[in-house]
């Protein structure tokens, strides 16, 4: 019997865990857009790989990457 309630217990707090840590992280998303286009002033996603940037400059600007987005650093991979 006493096995059952302390399954119960546990679930309800992996849930909470779970609550929380979706908030924080859609708060982090808002805080990670800062990549802008300094030519037409367009965000991306901090997360935003250089290919897909690079294709921004070409595509709208006929520009290079560090032309479109000079504070631009690519996060190196962990
Ligand atoms: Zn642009």
């Amino acid at each position: 019997m006493g096995n059952g309630a302390k399954a119960a217990t546990k679930r309800e707090r992996n849930a909470k865990d779970t609550k929380s840590v979706g908030k924080s992280q859609l708060k982090s998303n808002e805080a990670a857009k800062d990549i802008m286009c300094q030519v037409c002033r367009s965000t991306f996603l901090k997360t935003t790989r250089a290919p897909a940037l690079t294709e921004h400059a070409a595509n709208k600007h006929n520009k290079t990457l560090q032309d479109c987005f000079p504070n631009f650093v690519e996060v190196p991979k962990k």
